[in-house]
């Protein structure tokens, strides 16, 4: 981050109001806003505008998602440049900055907040999902300490590229709608071209916005907090009176345990899971030094600032189960007015997170492998659990060993489960070929118990194990054109193949290639 002034970091606190997600929608414009968390009492955020930037220009604009959220796409593509960078306010937007803390590696800040990211409002799209829309990289906020509030082009390029992968893949994420450059240079290690990202969220609420709170040992935002999130985002538990305080927490838990356990099963490497980068919504969120992993090892870390491998690949269910034990934290003076009692409601639920993530994992990779659900098939269920978790076990070191590519490894044995004369594909992946035979007769042998047909297991099991992925040294390539030549053309093109992850595209076969020797990119950076 670079040092410029930074405006006042007093957030006003005070007497506060209770109140629900109510309606206050504005027609006018291409955006219906309907503002909830700007309603919300003073103390949970700040209100400030963009900055306006000197020639913004249009990148892409995500007409898709724009249809999906039921806004006016053809107004918003029309002036785009103007909207996307914040140059223009549009009617019913209440520009604000969110307050939040985080623990960051481990070490707690109390004041972190939306330093280069405004949010411009939420809107209610025509299936009934609040979606938040937020410009990142749009000037200093209030919670800009030293930084200059702004992004650079390649961190808003990742962003796109992986957030809308992820979307394509069907786990759940926050989503971009637009990316423009601002004619205006960022000052880092070097001087880059500026942008900003347009992005979509269920919302913005992250651990660290409790944590916030609970520093300050603020106990009725704490409360506000909680009845806002189960408002927004897990209405079902509105009814359960002061019991649905547990069952929030358990619920953000069961989110977590089922993100991760997916993120898993794409090699996706997160890079930063600091509490403030982890949304109770459940949604991937802050997409920085993010990275998929190409051969498979649980010990891969991308991240330049991760010395220690704490957000390694493999670490991931594990420090889900610690950001949720700080959330918990925050939690406690609304779980039980004992606090000996709350602390063990709270513990048994950090306990049930990983129980729920085991048994996420173990769908995730079933159905990777095309293994039938353990209650299936004629034997005992538990008898054959053990057999298949040997199975996949023996997989996963075979993979490790052998340095083969995580992604094809799967989608090559897809194609084999269909004709035996995929085989030498998968083989062909492995250091040594002739190490796929011991394993792909064991499999074969078990898979053919359950019933189905080899074209019904093929289809299963593509559909679950993508073709495509956003390799890194892709996506490196693709911001180096962009950032050196000004050519966007194979981050477009990325973005087209992407948005088909499940289906073989000979005409992008190029991107579902792992990087040949001497092409790896080993190392992502942060995206400050
Ligand atoms: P991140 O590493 O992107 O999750 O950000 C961590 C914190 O640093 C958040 O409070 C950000 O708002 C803040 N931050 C990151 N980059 C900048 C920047 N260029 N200017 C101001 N604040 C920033
Ligand atoms: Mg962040």
């Amino acid at each position: 981050m670079t040092e410029t002034a930074s405006r006042p970091e007093r957030i006003e606190t005070g007497p506060i109001e209770r109140r629900r997600i109510e309606a206050g929608r504005t027609e006018a414009g291409p955006i219906a806003f309907d503002n909830s968390y700007a309603r919300l009492p003073q103390g949970f955020f700040a209100r400030v505008e963009p900055t306006p930037v000197a020639a913004p220009r249009l990148v892409t604009f995500n007409r898709a998602l724009a249809e999906e959220m039921g806004l006016d796409a053809d107004a918003l593509e029309a002036d785009g440049a103007a909207i996307f960078s914040g140059n223009r306010l549009l009617p019913g937007s209440e520009p604000i900055a969110m307050a939040y803390a985080g623990h960051q590696f481990g070490q707690f800040v109390p004041q972190l907040g939306d330093g280069r990211a405004i949010l411009l409002g939420e809107v209610v799209r025509p299936d009934g999902g609040r979606r938040d829309i937020q410009l990142k990289g749009s000037g200093q906020t209030p919670f800009s300490r030293r930084g200059d509030g702004r992004a650079a082009l390649g961190p808003v390029l990742r962003e796109y590229l992986v957030s809308e992968a992820m979307a394509a893949l069907g786990i759940p994420t926050t989503r971009a709608l637009a990316a423009v450059t601002t004619g205006q240079p960022v000052y880092r290690e070097r001087v880059l071209p500026g942008a900003i990202v347009t992005r979509v969220a269920a919302s913005h609420i992250r651990v660290g916005t409790f944590q916030f709170f609970a520093a300050r040992g603020d106990n009725d935002r704490i409360r506000i907090l909680a009845d806002h999130v189960i408002d927004r985002h897990y209405p079902e538990l509105a009814g359960a009176g002061d019991d649905r305080y547990l069952q929030l927490l358990d619920a953000v838990a069961g989110r977590q345990a089922a993100l991760i356990a997916r993120w898993l099963g794409v090699g996706f490497i997160h890079g930063v899971m600091n509490t403030d980068n982890m949304a109770v919504s459940g949604e991937t969120i802050d997409f920085g030094p993010c990275a998929f992993m190409d051969a498979y090892d649980p010990r891969t870390v991308f991240s330049s600032i991760d010395q220690t491998g704490r957000y390694a690949y493999g670490n991931q269910p594990m420090i889900g189960q610690w950001n949720l034990a700080r959330l918990a934290e925050t939690l406690l003076p609304l779980l039980h007015e004992t606090p000996g009692e709350a602390v063990d409601r709270a513990n048994d639920a950090i306990g049930r997170y990983m129980e729920r993530f085991q048994q996420e994992w173990d769908g995730v990779i079933r159905a990777k492998l095309g293994l039938p659900g353990v209650s299936d098939g004629g034997r005992a269920g538990e008898e054959r659990g053990d057999e298949d978790t040997d199975l996949i076990r023996a997989f996963l070191a075979l993979l490790l060993e052998q340095k083969a590519d995580f992604t094809l490894a799967f989608r090559r044995l897809s194609d084999a489960a269909e004709d035996a004369a995929a085989d030498a594909a998968f083989a062909a992946l492995l250091a040594d070929h002739s190490a796929a035979a011991p394993f792909l007769a064991r499999w074969r042998a078990r898979t053919a118990q359950d019933g189905r047909s080899a074209a019904q297991r093929a289809a299963a099991m593509r559909a679950v194990n993508p073709a495509l992925i956003p390799r890194n040294h892709r996506i490196e390539a693709a911001i180096a054109a962009a950032v050196e030549e000004q050519d966007f053309s194979l981050f477009e093109a990325m973005n087209t193949a992407l948005a088909r992850p499940y289906d073989d595209q000979p005409g992008f076969a190029a991107f579902a290639e792992p990087p040949k020797p001497g092409e790896e990119v080993l190392q992502t950076f942060c995206g400050t």
